[in-house]
């Protein structure tokens, strides 16, 4: 029998139950890469009936998948481009995950789109703005956002009076939607193993088991302890984004699909250094800029360049820190300075290789691929139609499993913590009153763990210490870092400031001023001694001087080498290549 919806746990004692029920029995199913898209492929396959393991080298979501700009949208971009077909889908997406899915997770966010051209520019833009509210109709379900409006200078001075008079003419605001794309990755997973799917973090899988050509299974190397297991199944997924490539080596290098790397860094500033109603988005030369809320900050990208360096930790330089300030300041009546900047981080994009020479207009659409007998690949996509993605690849599992496997029923399927939220959420004045929080603080809680609320809240029930916020990140309540650790998978120091929480980019001290306090609220769940408490620390504070120091560089070559010297706290193995 599985855990009953929104109480699966994904504790430490968890995690050795899943890797060891992994080793133990032939599986339908394992997934490589625990981001957004092997996530969603295990949510599927699980609910489909079959049974599923998932291996993440890292901590879950640790790739590109806690690195973007963190919406759900359908892009003007390719509406630009003309691809509706790709707009209507992630539209359609968009519409699912904020009413049915995630609605906890999920939530509308309004984008002023400043107009600089008198005459055409405003019928262009707004033609495909009612485009864009047209296509965000979906079978059975409205659009799940307002519609666009088109506003005069004036009245779009008054929802952003940071913007520069003589910047633009007029404006159109239209709404999109934007999640934590690190938690929802772990809810996802939370969920999955809601329904029998096995997940284990910091467990790389290293090689392949064969059977003459045929892939049968997994090599594993349980990172934390350094043991080595065999996982077999009858159908493995490589869901590894930007490493796609690389497993693809262990089988041989004979796939289809290429996977490139194009970096895109934002910048993270406090909310009061920007006044705005809204958020922004701006053309550049390339793209396009956008200035997101991001509760008591504004989050503001992105670039693109190619990268070539480490995959694991994309360094942002100095150029491309300047290149985001330099275009946000080109609107703002007060410029930003490099002394704004809370947070700086950098993501890999995946790209399928493709004719063009610009990383910008290599197509962002998915392929399922079946380079050999037993392994499905899938890569490419974006976060917002990571469902299609996972539907489309457990097709593929089913047609190699050979037997009748039910459709994808994700569609259906709400995230733990998504039931029951929207009732919570009109009770919260009650709640703040029953458990003694602001109901500000209940607000946070709700938008984070839905209606696992009562889950946090049972832990400041049992110690009521843990109801005070962290000194230093007072966004944060303690019993959040604790929550973390015991059931949402976090392992380490670095996991609970980048990830479960986003401290890491979210205050000046880049998470430094609190890494003791979290620390020792983590040494109790994960069975830490001093020892550890100290390492966690160090190797803490080691990453975030490295990264200040390597935005100071010039080029990516200078931030990648300095980056590198500081080493993660659970290192990855080198691959084998044997396939015996
Ligand atoms: C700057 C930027 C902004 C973006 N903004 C948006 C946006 O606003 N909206 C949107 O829809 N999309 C956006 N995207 C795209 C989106 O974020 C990605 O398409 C998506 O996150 C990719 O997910 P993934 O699961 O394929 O890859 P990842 O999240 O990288 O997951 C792959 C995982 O595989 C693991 N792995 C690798 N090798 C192994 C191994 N040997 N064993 C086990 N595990 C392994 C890695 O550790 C990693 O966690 C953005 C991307 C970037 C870079």
């Amino acid at each position: 029998m599985t855990a009953r919806m929104g109480t699966a746990r994904l504790g430490p004692a968890e995690r050795s139950a899943a890797l060891a029920k992994m080793a133990s029995a032939e599986l339908d199913v394992v997934v490589i890469g625990g981001g957004v898209v092997g996530a969603g492929v295990a949510l599927d396959a699980t609910t489909r009936g079959l049974s599923v393991g998932l291996l993440e080298a890292r901590d879950f979501a640790s790739g590109t998948s806690s690195r973007s700009s963190k919406l759900i949208h359908g892009g003007l971009r390719y509406l630009e481009q003309l691809n509706f077909d790709l707009v209507r889908e992630a539209l359609q997406e968009r519409a699912l995950l904020l009413q049915r899915i995630a609605p906890h997770l999920v939530r509308p966010v309004p984008f002023l789109f400043p107009l600089t051209h008198f005459g055409w520019e405003r019928p262009y833009v707004g033609t495909g703005l009612v485009m864009y509210d047209t296509l965000g109709y979906s079978a059975g379900l409205t659009r799940g956002v307002p519609g666009h409006r088109h506003l005069s200078r004036r009245r779009a001075l008054r929802l952003a009076p940071a913007l520069r008079r003589t910047a633009f003419s007029g404006a159109v605001q239209y709404w999109d939607a934007q999640v934590d794309d690190a938690r929802y990755v772990m809810t996802m997973l939370r969920t999955a193993a809601g329904y029998g799917a096995h997940v284990a973090s910091r467990a790389q899988v290293t090689g392949f088991l064969r059977e003459g050509e045929r892939v049968t299974g997994v090599r594993v190397r349980d990172l934390e302890s350094g043991t080595d297991l065999r996982v077999r199944a009858r159908q493995v997924v490589n869901a590894t984004g930007v490493w796609t490539d690389e497993i693809q080596e262990l089988v041989g290098g004979r796939g289809q699909i290429h996977v490139r790397a194009s970096k895109g860094v934002h910048l993270v500033v406090p909310r009061d250094r920007i006044h705005s109603l809204t958020g922004i988005i701006l053309r550049t030369e390339k793209s396009v800029l956008f200035v997101i809320p991001w509760g008591r900050h504004w989050i503001i990208g992105t670039t693109d360049t190619r990268w070539d360096l480490d995959k694991a930790h994309p360094a942002a330089s100095r150029s491309d820190i300047d290149y985001v300030l330099e275009h946000v300041n080109a609107v703002l009546s007060v410029p930003l300075t490099r002394d704004d900047v809370e947070g700086v981080y950098a993501g890999l994009r995946p790209l399928l290789s493709g004719e063009s020479e610009e990383t910008s207009k290599l197509s962002r659409e998915h392929v399922v691929a079946h380079p050999v007998p037993g392994l499905v690949m899938v890569a490419g996509g974006k976060y917002t139609t990571y469902r299609v993605m996972a539907k489309d690849a457990v097709d593929a599992v089913a047609h190699g499993l050979h037997q009748r496997v039910p459709p994808s029923c994700t569609d259906r399927i709400p995230l733990a913590g998504a039931e029951g939220y929207q009732a919570l959420w009109n009770s919260r004045e009650r709640l703040a009153r029953s458990s003694g929080l602001h109901v500000a603080r209940i607000e946070h809680l709700l938008q984070r763990y839905g209606s696992m609320i009562d889950e946090v809240l049972a832990l400041i029930e049992e110690d009521p210490a843990l109801g005070h916020p962290l000194t230093g990140a007072d966004d944060y309540l303690r019993a959040e870092v604790v929550y973390a650790a015991t059931h949402e998978g976090a392992r380490h120091l670095n996991d609970v400031l980048t990830r479960r929480t986003h401290i890491s980019i979210e205050t000046f001290h880049r998470g430094l001023a609190v890494a003791e306090e979290a620390a020792g609220l983590l040494a109790g769940p994960l069975e830490w001694d001093d020892e550890q408490v100290k390492r966690e620390i160090e190797h803490y504070t080691k990453r975030v001087e490295a990264e200040r120091l390597s935005q100071e560089q010039d080029t990516d070559h200078e931030a990648d080498a300095i980056r590198l010297g500081a080493p993660d706290i659970v290192p990855v193995a080198a691959p084998e290549t044997s396939t015996a």
